[in-house]
């Protein structure tokens, strides 16, 4: 990034009141049958069991490659997909399984900002215009009590309020991540869901959108769930982190205390590929390079999931499915779910699995039929 990111929250209070609470949250995705009259019993396991907790004001970073099911549990955390079982308590409220009608009050309580700045904003209509969607939808302000409503929200994200009459096309990226800022502004949410905000933006933005959303928490008090598959974006704006494998949290921490001491491999392999400023510094790391693709969501392997891409696996982790719990003597704030967690100097580059490799591959799913 050119220009640096400033947004850097280090400590997480863990005595912070709870605004969101996930517990044991499932999203499956039924499959069709390809049969005529025939139902399958398929489905993609996208979200296995989930449970975490933000507090306000703070921000907790949800992490995984693409496919780890974060954007599923940010959809089921706004309740735009209904969860298939688990429990959502928002504000002390379970919201779980209320009727669209009980949740309207909390869908100005948790907004979302999506990662697309260009394909979320309706190329045809005005800026002011979408921005005043929200008091449009839920009538609470129109003519031009609205207006100056939403040029106050443009001027809060730094957009010039004079370009109301604008259409997207004439913003730049930046400008339009600020568009879609503004418009989940519009209520002064509790919660806003961050999905990849700044994944489809050039480096020499990111930044500035990155000390946006930070400036907003410290003056408005907001509450972010902020999703990256990018560990050092996670690094400048969470106080906690929760990194995602194949459906299940593989570990979550405080955000220095992971960097420093990642538990889980598949932590410690995204790590290892974060860029570092130092050049001498990223000579002498060793980057772990992980054996295959991620598994099917559909038959996930048994076990620990990561175990056919683990360079640790042993037996057991074939077998037994590892608890989320503190490992190494590490506090209840931080668990990783692993047999075999991860010791501060270790290389695991160097670790070779105990399973045998054609074992790997038919727990994988990558042998058709298996
Ligand atoms: Fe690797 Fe085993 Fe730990 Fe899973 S439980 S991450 S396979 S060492």
């Amino acid at each position: 990034m050119t220009e640096q990111a400033t947004t850097q929250q280090a400590v997480a209070d863990p005595s912070g009141e709870v605004l969101l609470r996930v517990e044991n949250v499932v999203k499956y995705f039924p499959l069709k049958s390809t049969r005529l009259f025939q139902r399958s019993h398929e489905a993609v396991h996208a979200v296995d069991g989930v449970s975490l907790e933000v507090r306000k004001g703070q921000t907790l970073g949800l992490v995984g490659e693409t496919g780890c099911g974060k954007s599923t549990l940010a959809r089921c955390i706004a309740k735009l997909y209904d969860v298939t079982s688990g429990k959502i308590t928002f504000d002390g409220t379970d919201i779980t399984r209320l009727s669209a009608h009980r949740m309207r009050p909390f869908r100005r309580e948790i907004q979302m900002i999506f990662q697309d700045p260009y394909g979320s904003l309706n190329p045809r209509r005005r800026v002011g215009s979408i921005i005043g969607d929200p008091f449009a939808i839920h009538r609470t302000a129109s003519g031009q009590e609205r207006k100056r409503r939403v040029q106050h929200l443009m001027e809060l994200v730094g957009l010039n309020p004079e370009h109301y009459n604008r259409f997207p096309a004439e913003f730049s990226g930046g400008q339009r991540q600020r568009i879609g800022v503004a418009r989940a502004l519009a209520f002064t949410p509790k919660l806003i869901i961050c999905d990849e905000p700044v994944s489809a933006l050039d480096v020499s933005i990111q930044a500035q959108i990155l000390n946006l959303l930070s400036d907003l928490q410290r003056d408005l008090g907001l509450t972010y769930v902020f999703i990256a598959h990018d560990l050092s974006v996670v690094r400048h704006v969470s106080n906690r982190v929760a990194v995602m494998y194949l459906g299940k949290i593989a570990e979550e921490a405080a955000v220095e205390d992971m960097w420093h001491h990642p538990r889980h491999p598949y932590t410690d392999a995204l790590l290892s590929a974060v860029p570092l400023p130092d050049p001498d510094h990223a000579l002498q790391r060793e980057r772990i390079i992980l054996a295959g693709d991620v598994p099917s969501p559909i038959n996930p392997p048994s076990g620990c999931r990561f175990h056919p891409r683990c360079p640790k696996a042993r037996q057991d982790c074939v077998v037994t499915v590892p608890e989320l719990a503190p490992r190494l003597g590490d506090g209840a704030d931080h668990v990783a779910a692993c047999h075999f967690p991860v010791e501060d100097g270790e290389d695991i580059s160097l670790s070779k699995p105990a399973i045998a490799a054609d074992q790997r591959v038919i727990e994988s799913g990558l042998i058709a039929g298996t």
